[in-house]
C-alpha cells in the first residue's frame, strides 16, 4: 500500500490518474482498459483522478461517471475538476458549467475544484467572471472541498496570485527533470514560489507528455552507465523526491505503465548521485537537439480555423530533427494532413498559440514545418 499523503488525509498516496490522456477508442474512450485502470489503480491503495471539461472532447468526465462514481462508494476516491476558460463567458455561466459538470461526474460535490491553466490574461477574465469568487462560495456550499489552481504562467504571477488569492490550498504546475530549469515554463521558479508560502504542490507532466519515457536514443545513451533503468521512473522520482510535492499525476494509459508506477510510487527511492547526474547529462543531450516541446494536449487543436493537426505536424517535424529520412514525410503527407490543414495552410491568427500552455511560438514552428515538408 502506498505512503500516507503528506498534506491530505484523504487522499491516498501521491500517484493521481491524469485523465487528459485517458486511452481512446475512435473518437471516445476506451472504457474496458479504462476500467482496468481505474481497478488497479485502487486495487493498488490510490485514489485521486483528475479531469476537466474538455478532457477527451468532453468524455473524460463522463467515463469517470460511469467507471469510478458508480462503481465505488464517494468516501473512497477524490475527485478533482478544474474550471476551464473555454466554457464560460460571463459570471452568470460558471455556475451552470459547474453543475453540469457534477452531473457529468454523477457526484454531488468535488474533492479539489482548480480554476485551470491559470496565466496572467487568463486570471484577468477569471477576475471579470469573479470565478475565484463563485469558487469561494461553492466551496462554503459543500460543493468543493479544496479550492486550488492549475498553472501556466510566469513565477512572478504566481507570486502574485497566491498574495492575492489565499484561498488556495494547492498549485498545479508543470515539474519534470527538463522543465525544472527552463526559463519559459519556470518550474522550479514556480516549486520555489510554493515552497515560500508553504503551499502544496501537484505535479503534472512528470513524464513530459511521454517523452521522458521514450528518450532519443542520444539522450537514452546518457543513461546507460546506470544499467537495466526505467526512464519513466527516473522522472516521477525526480518530481517526487521534492519536498512538499503532495501529488504527482500522471497520464497512465497502459496497464503494464501503471503497475510500474503504482509499485515505484509506494515509497519512491530518493534519486542516487549518479542517477541525477544522468539527468544532467539527459538535459545536457536535449540542448544539442533542438526539439520542440509541444506535449500534446491538443488544446490547440479545436479552435484552428485550418484544421490543421498541430501537435502531429509539430512531432513530425521533431522526428525529422532526431531521425532524418523520409518516414517523417511520409506521415506528414499521408496521415496528419489527410482531410486537415498543411501547415502551409496557417492564416497565422494565433489563436493556437493563445491556448498553448507551453508558450510555443506555432506560427513560426509551422512555418517551418511548411519549408520542411510542403514545398
Ligand atoms: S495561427 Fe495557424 S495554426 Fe494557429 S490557429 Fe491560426 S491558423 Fe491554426
Ligand atoms: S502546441 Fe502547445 S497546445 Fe498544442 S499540443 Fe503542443 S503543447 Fe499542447
Amino acid at each position: 500500500m502506498p505512503e500516507r499523503n503528506p498534506f491530505f488525509p484523504e487522499i491516498s498516496g501521491r500517484l493521481g490518474l491524469g485523465c487528459m490522456r485517458m486511452p481512446r477508442a475512435g473518437d471516445g474512450v476506451d472504457m474496458p482498459l479504462t476500467e482496468k485502470l481505474v481497478d488497479l489503480l485502487m486495487a493498488r491503495g490510490y485514489n485521486y483522478f483528475d479531469t476537466a471539461h474538455g478532457y477527451v472532447d468532453g468524455k473524460s468526465e463522463t467515463a469517470l461517471r460511469r467507471l469510478l462514481v458508480e462503481r465505488y462508494p464517494r468516501e473512497s476516491f477524490v475527485l478533482a475538476d478544474k474550471l476551464s476558460t473555454a466554457f464560460f463567458e460571463r459570471q452568470e455561466d460558471i455556475r451552470p458549467l459547474f453543475e453540469s459538470q457534477l452531473a457529468a461526474c454523477g457526484v454531488d460535490y468535488f474533492d479539489f475544484y482548480l480554476m485551470h491553466a491559470q496565466r496572467e490574461d487568463l486570471y484577468e477574465k477569471f477576475m471579470a467572471c469573479r470565478a475565484y469568487e463563485t469558487a469561494a462560495a461553492l466551496k462554503a456550499e459543500g460543493k468543493i472541498r479544496h479550492f486550488g489552481v492549475s498553472f501556466h504562467g510566469t513565477a512572478a504571477f504566481l507570486e502574485r496570485l497566491l498574495d492575492e488569492q489565499p484561498g488556495i490550498e494547492a498549485v498545479q504546475i508543470q515539474f519534470n527533470y527538463l522543465d525544472y530549469p527552463d526559463p519559459v515554463i519556470q518550474s522550479g521558479a514556480c516549486y520555489e514560489v510554493c515552497r515560500a508560502r508553504g503551499v502544496p504542490v501537484f505535479v503534472m507532466e512528470p513524464v513530459k507528455g511521454g517523452s521522458l519515457a521514450r528518450l532519443p536514443q542520444a539522450a537514452a545513451r546518457e543513461l546507460g552507465p546506470l544499467g537495466d533503468v526505467s526512464q519513466a521512473g527516473l522522472a516521477l522520482r525526480y518530481a517526487a523526491g521534492f519536498d512538499g510535492v503532495a501529488m504527482v499525476l500522471s497520464g497512465m494509459n497502459s496497464v503494464e505503465q501503471l503497475e510500474e508506477n503504482a509499485a515505484l510510487m509506494e515509497r519512491p527511492a530518493p534519486l542516487t548521485e549518479a542517477e541525477r547526474a544522468a539527468l544532467d547529462r539527459v538535459r545536457d543531450s536535449y540542448r544539442t537537439m533542438d526539439l520542440i516541446g509541444c506535449t500534446g494536449c491538443r488544446y490547440c487543436v479545436d479552435g484552428c480555423p485550418a484544421r490543421i493537426a498541430i501537435p502531429d505536424v509539430l512531432a513530425c517535424v521533431n522526428n525529422q530533427r532526431l531521425y532524418g529520412g523520409d518516414k517523417s514525410a511520409y506521415y506528414y503527407q499521408n496521415v496528419y494532413t489527410y482531410k486537415r490543414g498543411r501547415a502551409s495552410d496557417c492564416v497565422r491568427c494565433g489563436q493556437c498559440e493563445h491556448a498553448c500552455p507551453q508558450r510555443l511560438p506555432i506560427r513560426e514552428l509551422l512555418a517551418g514545418a511548411a519549408a520542411m515538408f510542403d514545398t
